[in-house]
């Protein structure tokens, strides 16, 4: 008897901004026996992984290493360069600066939360004007540390990181820059040096194509020398302990040792590929799904064009004519049980009338294609209102595109 779907056949389409789908090679990468986290071996490893991942950061200073969650470097960017009760300047930009705000203020931290989801700060990146503002006005320079989401995982809007450093510059402020990077490194160009970053946190499951579980801190000088007269507590979070064990090439504590051989594999992919081609490519394949949403006459939730994100788009649903937007997680679940591909959903004030497309990660044209044919065809099956035609759009732009480095490798591997 042939057992009914018991086994969807082909691969899961996993279009949610982050956990990306993980390529084979990492995944043969993480798939060995664990080693002695003590021993010369890993120590090889250690130092590999500490030393490549720099460049990725754009930075030449040290990259923490935690087996944790995103929401964990979030917590470490804080505590360990900072005071109980100290101004934060945070930037509302959507659910994940939100829940960082909050992280704030339950660590006794004091955020002024600049915007907000009614001014319409959802729909774009952090105001660097409105930052400058508020900075020139604290004469007493309280703010400690100025924090931004570069590339807010819940709306699709970048922020322009350059630009908030030059408010800081220009009013000679000297607080603290913290950005949290999530759901750009390894997508979006991201500078740690160059644009004066003193924490960046970062993750693995995002444009790194590993799975969850390890986060990150690139910290600068001047964020080492904040932490040594940081009062907040820490200790799994500490970055000292942690930079002393790194210098030799160990932790402080048992690491993520199959996530760090995934590691060391996902900087090879990158390394290969080339940081440059690496954003060329993510940033094609954006322009091509915004043309998607385009063509199929929906709007694209973040509003300014020169923000929206190269990792994700967000879309609106459209309205009927009681004025109630369709149900986007109605669609999300049609296109999974007809099509087995997961969308983002809408997080927090966005729930049921926004859903997200993932396209960052371990991502070529026709993954692109297939994942655009899934949600113009649960659009239709979902009767949600759509002119045909954004699938279309996608592709002749992605044919007409074509980068000359793919041309090139595609001729050597058929060599
Ligand atoms: N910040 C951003 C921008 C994110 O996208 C996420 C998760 O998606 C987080 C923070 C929280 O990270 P995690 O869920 O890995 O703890």
């Amino acid at each position: 008897m042939p057992r009914l779907n018991s086994h969807p056949s082909g691969r899961h389409f996993l279009q949610i901004p982050g956990p990306t789908n993980v390529p084979d090679r990492i995944l043969r990468a993480i798939d060995h026996p664990t080693i002695d986290h003590r021993g010369p071996e890993f120590q090889a490893l250690a130092k590999k992984v500490l030393a490549e991942l720099r460049p990725i950061f754009q930075t030449r200073g040290p990259v923490v290493i935690y087996p944790a969650s995103g929401t964990g470097a979030w917590e470490a960017a804080l505590v360990n360069t900072l005071s109980p009760g100290d101004t934060v300047l945070m930037c509302e930009t959507g659910h994940f600066a939100l829940l960082w705000k909050k992280m704030a203020e339950k660590l006794g931290l004091n955020p002024i939360f600049l915007g907000g989801f009614d001014d319409g700060s959802w729909r774009r990146g952090a105001d660097s004007g409105a930052i400058e503002a508020r900075l020139a006005q604290d004469t007493p320079r309280t703010i400690k540390a100025v924090c931004v989401v570069h590339n807010e995982t819940s709306t699709g809007a970048t922020s322009d990181i350059a630009a908030v450093r030059r408010a800081l510059d220009r009013t000679h402020h000297p607080a603290l820059l913290l950005v949290d990077t999530i759901s750009s490194l390894g997508s979006i160009d991201y500078r740690h040096d160059e644009w004066g970053v003193d924490v960046t946190v970062a993750g693995s499951q995002k444009g790194l194509m590993l799975p969850p579980g390890l986060s990150f801190n690139a910290v600068s000088d001047k964020a080492r020398t904040a932490a040594k007269n940081s009062k907040l507590p820490k200790s799994f979070w500490s970055w000292d302990e942690m930079l002393e064990a790194n210098s030799k090439g160990f932790f402080p504590y048992t690491p993520s040792t199959n996530l760090l051989y995934g590691l060391a594999e996902a900087i090879d992919m990158l390394q290969e590929e080339g940081l440059a081609h690496v954003f060329a490519r993510h940033a094609r394949h954006a322009e091509a799904t915004r043309r998607a949403v385009t063509a199929w006459g929906l709007e694209i939730l973040c509003e300014v064009a020169t923000e929206r994100s190269n990792a994700l788009t967000a879309v609106m649903m459209p309205k009927d004519n009681t004025g109630k937007a369709y149900d986007a997680d109605r669609l999300r679940g049609i296109i999974h049980a007809n099509f087995n591909m997961s969308l983002g959903q809408g997080l927090s004030k966005l729930s049921g009338w926004v859903f997200r497309i993932g396209h960052l990660g371990d991502f070529n044209d026709l993954t692109l294609a297939g994942t655009l044919a899934g949600v113009e065809m649960g659009l239709s099956l979902a009767g949600v209102p759509h002119r045909a035609g954004g699938v279309q759009a996608a592709i002749s732009y992605l044919r007409d595109t074509i980068p000359t480095h793919t041309n090139e490798l595609g001729k050597r591997k058929a060599a």
